[in-house]
């Protein structure tokens, strides 16, 4: 995907504020990039960093085809440090935030500016925070921080004084398909992201064409079953498959939440996402089925948290979904 600044401009005051500060030299030295996952957080990081050391001249800043710029897209540049949990651990211990602060002492590489990167800065331990906070007290210069978190919660409330917050949104439905059909994605295919994601732009490029098809699947399956003898041939096609029995319980709690958004009357079901029969029930059903479905799915969860086997976790789902049959047929 090409990185441009312009793609991430109008999506908010704050972030055409950050182009102009980094473009001229007039950013400070920490951030805190708050909101959901997939609504740019990194890839405004990554543009702001390259600002940060792009050879262009003031005002054009990043270039992109400059080397420090190329180095930067190529993830190569060596005063560029993403700071992650070490392999295998959850969270950024204090060793590793020692580690990441050295590099800021030492001289830069490439004598222009460095950055640190803290793509999930809530994994940071409340040690390695107050390690952070002494640096970010006293601050090096040329070095900017990028702490980025969809849980700002998660952060002490130090570190967070210590940081200019730009806040993050996911886009309109319309807007996010219409950002995903620049990047090249066919428009039905663009719509049906943009509403899965619920216009978090990242999470819709993730969407991969096997999710589009389970949804189509499940929901064929699911809303196809009007009697109790129905629900074993449902169950008995996924007995072997342990992929789509990972996902059937996320795909049908997507799917019912676009449901009930259906029968509530706030927008209709995304056209060619769901398979029909999921249409029909949306119609046919009220909210109050809609919940009583959601509320079985809750269940089914908790079946399955507790070790009941998936056959009747699904089962009682499935069950649910005949029950409803009988009183409003779709
Ligand atoms: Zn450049």
């Amino acid at each position: 995907m090409e990185l441009s600044f312009d793609d991430f401009m109008g999506q908010s005051a704050h972030t055409a504020k950050l182009r102009a500060d980094f473009s001229h030299g007039k950013n400070v030295h920490a951030y805190l990039f708050a909101g959901p996952r997939g609504t740019g957080k990194k890839s405004v990081a990554l543009l702001c960093a390259m600002a940060a050391v792009c050879r262009a001249e003031e005002g054009k800043r990043p270039c992109g085809v400059c080397g420090p710029c190329r180095r930067m897209l190529s993830g190569t540049h060596p005063d560029f440090h993403r700071v992650v949990p070490e392999k295998g651990k959850q969270s950024i211990g204090v060793d590793v935030m020692r580690e990441a602060l050295d590099e800021v002492g030492v001289k830069s590489f490439e004598g222009g500016a460095k950055a640190l990167v803290f793509p999930e800065a809530e994994r940071m331990t409340a040690q390695a925070q107050n390690c952070l906070l002494k640096t970010l007290e006293e601050p090096p210069a040329a070095t900017a921080f990028f702490l980025i978190t969809d849980q700002p919660g998660a952060l002490l409330p130090t570190i967070v004084s210590r940081c200019r917050v730009v806040r993050f949104h996911p886009l309109g439905i319309q807007e996010a398909a219409g950002r995903l059909e620049q990047l090249g994605i066919p428009h039905e295919d663009a719509v049906k992201r943009a509403r899965l994601s619920e216009g978090c732009v990242g999470q819709a490029l993730e969407i991969d064409g096997a999710r589009l098809a389970l949804l189509l699947r499940v929901t064929k399956d699911a809303f196809s079953v009007h009697a109790p003898g129905d629900a074993l041939a449902v169950i008995n096609s996924y007995k072997e498959d342990k992929d789509g029995q990972r996902q059937i319980l996320d795909v049908l709690e997507t799917a019912l939440r676009d449901i009930l958004m259906a029968q509530a009357g706030r927008a209709a079901l995304c056209e060619g996402l769901y398979a029909p029969e999921a249409e029909r029930y949306a119609k046919a059903v009220p909210l109050s089925g809609g919940l009583a479905l959601q509320e079985a799915l809750t269940q089914a969860r908790m079946m399955l948290g507790s070790n009941v086997s998936f056959a009747s976790a699904m089962e009682h789902i499935l069950l649910k979904i005949s029950e409803e049959y009988t009183t409003w047929p779709w």
